[in-house]
């Protein structure tokens, strides 16, 4: 997955890739935990385009996957649709400060920039990330789920239990036994 960045020109080129997450180290990692399941191939589209000195490359990153929900522990499925424009620059421009006439000190991210180094773009890794950051840091099977009870551990949203009510000492004796087991 490497575009030789000479094959880029203005009227731009388009490819399309398709590969397991198996292919990508991070989200292997993911997968072995258990936090994300990928059950089909992650395709990709996209087009890379000359713009000057610089190559923009738009694209969408799309899959199915299986996230555990954060609160009642299911196995739920979700489609990933991610949609991206990276632009690419040999050399960051320099920038003066409007007000002292003095050159600022910009990196790449301050600018919105990616910096391309050597002859390839590596798209290996731009999907991976793209992945990544599609990612939610909780998953939820629906907004309104309910959770597992703290005490007894029935799922709230297809059950009730006679914990309701306890509250904060519910919760707090949950703490205890957890923090008794750290030792
Ligand atoms: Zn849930
Ligand atoms: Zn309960």
């Amino acid at each position: 997955m490497l575009i030789r960045v000479d094959d880029i020109k203005e009227a731009g080129l388009n490819r399309e890739y398709a590969a397991a997450a198996a292919e990508f180290p991070e989200l292997s990692v993911l997968e072995q935990r258990g936090e994300v399941f990928f059950p089909e191939p992650i395709t990709t589209k996209l087009r890379a385009i000359r713009v000057g000195e610089m190559i923009q490359l738009d694209g969408t990153v799309s899959t199915s996957v299986r996230f555990v929900c954060s609160r009642c522990l299911k196995v739920y499925p979700h489609v990933l649709e991610l949609v991206f424009t990276l632009t690419y620059a040999r050399n960051l421009p320099a920038i003066d400060d409007a007000e002292t006439g003095e050159e600022l000190e910009l990196n790449a991210e301050d600018l919105g920039l990616e910096l391309l180094s050597g002859d390839e773009l590596d798209l290996h890794a731009v999907i991976q990330e793209q992945v990544l950051l599609g990612l939610p840091l909780q998953p939820l099977c629906e907004d309104t789920c309910r959770g597992l009870c703290p005490r007894c551990g029935v799922d709230l949203n297809t059950a009730t239990c006679n914990c309701a009510g306890d509250g904060f000492a519910g919760k707090f004796s949950v703490l205890k036994d957890w923090s008794n087991r750290q030792k």
